[in-house]
């Protein structure tokens, strides 16, 4: 089917109470192992690329690649640019082919994620692109959570509803514990805060940094408003372990194309998983 739009994706699980799983993709074996667990799962799902994988291809024909793939494929699937921290690579994202993007501001001071988002938001309205923003900080950095930590890092409700509203963006990601990559001990994830945040906030919630937080903890997530949740960490440590434990088996060199079908399997399994957890597995 054609691609989906990013905001009916959200929307209709926002209304669903389930959450997209958002899954990044940057080798080709990553593609067809989302595509194939949300085809198996009936699942929509949401495809990204983070700039910092731009390099890996050539862009705007990977882009067509993709968007060919998704039109083959009967579940709805969004495509979406991951983590543009400025304005110029939204601008270049939005030409090579993305139809939804994120603005990254969350490590500017306030004012600044505030003035730069409006600016992409205006960007994105003039071309009909889906915005996502992130407001807070994730802690990326593994710092211990205190008071001090949570006030300074995690999302204010109030000044969330405020920054939608100044914005106009399409979806929000949260800061409430959440971090990327593998998590320093076990996440704390604040849903306290996730539910103030829901109830003054008239869009979307996105949870950044989901590999390595507990089924649990997603449910719960997903049942106070969160409605789409990244993961990447998982996935590629499922393809580089599966592929460290078969060239760790056999003293002769793999058939390496053998190797990356065996790697896209394990990936296809995290992916598989995740939609079950959220609860899109049949909403396609
Ligand atoms: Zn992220």
């Amino acid at each position: 089917m054609p691609l989906t739009s990013y905001a009916e994706l959200l929307q209709d699980a926002r209304r669903g109470r389930y959450a997209v799983g958002a899954f990044n993709i940057f080798a080709l074996e990553f593609l067809p192992a989302v595509l194939q667990a949300a085809r198996e799962n009936q699942a929509p799902v949401l495809l990204q690329i983070n700039p910092i994988h731009f390099h890996l291809a050539d862009l705007p024909a990977y882009l067509r690649y993709v968007k060919e793939q998704i039109a083959r494929t009967a579940t709805p699937v969004g495509l979406n640019l991951d983590h543009g921290k400025n304005y110029e690579v939204i601008a270049c994202g939005i030409r090579d082919g993305f139809p939804s993007v994120m603005f990254d501001g969350s490590k500017l001071p306030y004012e600044e994620n505030l003035s730069q988002t409006r600016k992409v938001a205006e960007l994105c309205k003039t071309c009909g692109i889906t915005l996502e923003a992130e407001l807070g900080t994730l802690n990326d950095e593994g710092l211990e959570l205190t008071e001090e930590t949570r006030d300074r890092l995690f999302t204010d409700p109030d000044t969330a509803a405020e920054f939608i509203e100044a914005t106009g963006v399409d979806a929000l990601a949260v800061a409430i514990g959440n971090a990327h990559g593998f998590y320093k001990g076990t996440p704390q994830l604040d849903f306290d805060r996730l539910a103030a945040i829901a109830a003054k906030t008239p869009v979307p919630l996105v949870l950044h940094g989901g590999s390595g937080i507990s089924d649990a903890d997603f449910k719960k997530a997903i049942s106070l408003g969160i409605s789409k949740i990244n993961i990447y960490t998982e996935m590629s440590a499922a393809a580089a372990n599966c592929v460290r434990d078969l060239t760790k088996a056999q003293e002769k060199p793999w058939d390496y194309p053998t190797l990356l079908a065996r790697a896209r399997e394990s990936v296809k399994e995290v992916v598989a998983h995740k939609i079950k957890v959220f609860g899109s597995c049949g909403k396609a």
